[in-house]
């Protein structure tokens, strides 16, 4: 968008977004003028800098509630860090709108459990940190955000987290031989941890044993969506610093529509980081040897299952070369045979565990391993959380990982080994009967704009995605 057009720009597309009519759709819109961001919804609109100092400039303020251990969906913790860090790159819309948690929109890929949000349930991952130096204290009511999993990492295997925007957790204490990190893709939080404490989760209860849980688990960065946060994970920086501001975008420098989160892209999706932008394998103190297991996010690390994808040229055709979901004896069947997305991630994971167990059978395993689950996001997506889909893809992950704790146990590796356990955002269950689309009405009041992702509007082109 062209400076001049700015506010008119803006002005236009704020009268649709912000028109009570579409209160149940849009629960807030954010934006950036002269190094502030504004969050508005159709009943009131503040300021915010980035220190969280708040101006209220009409009605009520949409974002008043930030407490990050409360699960309310009117909930938004850490609002004016997250924000100023998105807005922080060029790549950043010209407005964010932000769905409601309720609004449903299968006709634009839409799911019954979605994330995404600015809000506290959609953003909240699951921390557990176990191994040697972690206290055993079970739950404790604590929260932490997503960029501390990197600074954690790179402090527990040895490395410097300097100019990350993450801390390491206070319970880390590097003292480990070997750091695991593992990130189950959507798993919600509060589900994962009710679902422990009823012994449905018997590998997370081992881990528990010899560690703690955040209640408040960790805080995703805005979006709440899968690349923007595995990538803070594994950089310690938020989406303003390392660039991939969401699963797509606009890049107005090259003029052209980025995509870097889908099956056919995932091996890239590395390339759009902004230079000077390190991962936690990258930061290893030289001749150590990391693994990263099913993961993009992969810059740096000795083994890669996306290094191995990109020498060989299989991205895209990888289905034959995996284990065969209906053989699986860790998955749950009935929802392998109906559900494809569920049958995909049991492959995938399969692979994922059989990589875990070959680099856990070396004489020495690396100093720090990453294993992403995708099962948990595809279950998540399917049934919303608390579904039984959403829960048997957490029952089945426990199971993969009951099988390399196993290895690790009967290595004698347990006191040598920190595991680090989280996911990229949380997961809510949309309601059927709230649908709309504010794209529909932006187009009727004739405001050109692109919508990336469904929800990032550039303003001033024709092209509608
Ligand atoms: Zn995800």
């Amino acid at each position: 968008m062209s400076s001049g057009d700015d506010s008119y720009l803006r002005d236009r597309a704020l009268d649709v977004l912000l028109d009570p009519g579409l209160a149940h759709v849009v629960d807030l819109v954010c934006w950036v003028e002269k190094g502030l961001v504004h969050v508005a919804d159709s009943k009131g609109h503040v300021a915010l800098r980035a220190t969280g100092e708040c101006t209220l400039l009409a009605g009520r303020d949409p974002i008043v509630e930030q407490d990050p251990m409360s699960d309310s969906t009117s909930c938004y913790p850490f609002a004016a860090q997250r924000l100023h860090s998105l807005f922080a790159d060029q790549r950043a819309p010209d407005l964010a709108v932000v769905h409601t948690g309720a609004h449903c929109w299968p006709e634009r890929g839409g799911h019954p459990g979605e994330h995404g949000s600015l809000n506290a349930v959609q953003s909240r991952a699951p921390l557990i940190l176990s191994g040697p130096g972690v206290e055993a204290r079970g739950v404790v009511e604590r929260v932490a955000r997503v960029v501390d999993v990197g600074a954690t990492l790179a402090h527990l295997a040895g490395a410097s987290y300097d100019g990350m925007d993450g801390a390491p957790l206070p319970d880390a204490v590097p003292s480990a031989a070997h750091v695991v990190g593992l990130l189950w893709d959507g798993a919600q939080c509060a589900d994962l941890l009710a679902l422990e404490a009823a012994g449905e989760l018997p590998a997370v209860s081992r881990l528990l044993r010899r560690g703690c849980a955040f209640r408040g688990g960790a805080i995703a960065e805005f979006p709440s969506v899968t690349l923007v946060n595995h990538t803070s994970a594994l950089t310690g920086v938020g989406p303003g610093r390392h660039g991939i501001v969401n699963n797509a975008f606009y890049d107005r420098v090259l003029g052209q529509q980025v995509v870097p989160n889908s099956s056919d892209t995932w091996h890239s999706a590395m390339q759009w980081l902004r230079p000077g932008v390190t991962t936690v394998f990258e930061r290893l103190p030289a001749g150590l040897r990391s693994a990263c297991v099913n993961e993009p996010v992969d810059v740096g690390a000795t083994y890669s299952t996306f290094g191995l994808i990109r020498e060989t040229g299989a991205a895209g055709n990888l289905g034959p070369h995996l284990p065969v979901a209906a053989d699986d004896p860790h998955a749950t069947q009935e929802f392998v045979a109906t559900d494809k997305d569920y049958a995909w991630g049991t492959q995938v994971d399969a692979a994922g565990l059989d990589q875990m167990l070959s680099l856990w059978r070396e004489d020495v395993p690396p100093r720090l391993t990453w294993c992403n689950t995708t099962l948990t996001d595809s279950g998540h997506h399917a049934g919303g959380p608390g579904s039984d889909i959403a829960r048997s893809s957490m029952r089945d992950a426990d199971r993969r990982l009951g099988v390399w704790l196993d290895l690790v146990e009967e290595r004698g590796l347990l006191d040598d080994t920190v595991v680090l356990l989280t996911a990229d955002h949380g997961s809510e269950a949309a309601d059927p009967s709230c649908t709309g689309d504010w794209d529909e009405a932006l187009r009727k009041a004739r405001v050109p704009f692109r919508d990336e992702a469904y929800g990032f509007l550039y303003l001033g082109h024709d092209v509608v995605s």
